[in-house]
């Protein structure tokens, strides 16, 4: 029986395999030669298809699950590829091995079906929430490395990520950014509650960048976003002010209108693409930030942990998030970050899982 836990969310499909460090004596039957197989394809492979990754750097060795040493391994796939995934693990030979697989986010319920029919596999269904706290408890534990945070956030020069000890880590605020983002306030280790969330999240992001660019990836926004200047897109205090608008700390370079110089033709004929890629990723991660910030003001919360896939290969939003946070909350709040940004569903509902 493979250990799978699964994350199958509104943009990406996380897989989580554990992998057992000794592998049973007794693996004769045809049945076990099928697993075989699949292990080693799973771990043989950092690609699958053109659309399956596995995050190597992720990988976490001599785990402990349910008493049985073994290595955790991190794969993603759009959601969208669902079939496609069937399709291969149909191939690879899953439908012979009556599995259960552990699974959670809103695709458990959405191809239920489809896994039992074409892969013999039933799905042990989890709460996404649940599975989130879950598998974030364990990796952190398990990795001391998991947690930290950005020193010197806008300074190249000195900008730094920093361990930091989450071992007493309540109460802390979740903010989890995924294709939509929801706001959980966490006050121990069975008690949290979800205490916001917005539609404009990752998902946002991705499809407006598609729309205003052309571009095609989350990879391609980013890289995009990279090389983009917000100033040129947004109306900053200092374009209507001329300068600092003291009286309430208003800083001249601090956004006052996103995408505010966009009703300009002028304007709009000078941006680039780089521009409104950049742009699009300021305004909704500050948008993000100020719900985050409120949430935390109302909970009488310092600590707030940013995690999701919006976050993968995004340091440009972290530091922004962490810049923010602690500028508006004049020190008082702390955006933290997560090594496994968006597999702790995945890796949860594992976790919960009883054959
Ligand atoms: P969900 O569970 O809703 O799918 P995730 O936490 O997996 O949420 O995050 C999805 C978001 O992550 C996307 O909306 C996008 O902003 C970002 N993202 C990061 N990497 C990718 C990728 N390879 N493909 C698509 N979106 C990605």
């Amino acid at each position: 029986m493979p250990w799978f836990g699964m994350d199958i969310g509104g943009t990406l499909c996380k897989l989580v395999y554990f992998e057992p460090k000794d592998i049973p004596k007794c693996e004769m039957t045809s049945e076990v030669e099928t697993l075989k197989n699949i292990r080693r394809y799973l771990t043989k492979n950092s690609a699958y298809g053109k659309t399956g990754h596995r995050d190597t750097h992720l990988q976490m060795d001599n785990v402990i699950i349910r008493g049985i040493t073994g290595t955790l391994h991190f794969i993603r796939f759009p959601t969208s590829e669902m079939k496609n995934f069937l399709a291969l693990a149909k191939y690879k030979g899953m439908a012979t091995l009556v599995t259960t697989v552990c699974a959670t986010g809103g695709g458990a319920y959405k191809f239920e079906e489809d896994f039992k029919r074409e892969v013999n596999m039933k799905l042990a269904k989890f709460d996404e929430f649940d599975s989130l706290l879950k598998g974030l408890q364990y990796i952190d534990k398990n990795n001391p490395t998991e947690c930290y945070y950005w020193a010197n956030p806008t300074d190249e020069s000195k900008c730094a990520k920093v361990k930091y000890d989450f071992s007493r880590p309540y109460p802390f605020l979740i903010v989890n950014i995924g294709s939509g983002v929801s706001v959980l306030a966490v006050y121990s280790a069975t008690n949290y509650k979800r205490i916001s969330g917005t539609s404009i999240g990752g998902g946002t992001f991705l499809g407006l960048c598609c729309l205003l660019t052309g571009c095609n990836t989350f990879e391609e926004a980013i890289e995009l976003a990279a090389e983009g200047d917000h100033t040129h897109v947004d109306k900053l205090v200092r374009d209507i002010y001329g300068g600092d608008y003291e009286r309430f700390g208003l800083p001249g370079d601090l956004v006052a209108s996103s995408f505010g110089q966009m009703n300009s033709r002028e304007r709009r004929s000078k941006v680039s693409r780089q521009d409104l890629a950049r742009a699009t990723l300021v305004t909704i991660t500050n948008n993000i930030g100020s719900i985050a910030r409120m949430c935390a003001i109302q909970e009488k919360i310092e600590r707030v942990v940013f995690i999701g896939n919006f976050l993968r290969v995004n340091p440009i939003a972290m530091k922004l998030l962490a810049y923010a946070m602690d500028y508006w909350s004049k020190g008082t709040m702390k955006a933290l970050f997560l090594e496994h940004e968006g597999y702790f569903g995945a890796v949860g509902c594992l976790l919960q899982f009883h054959e």
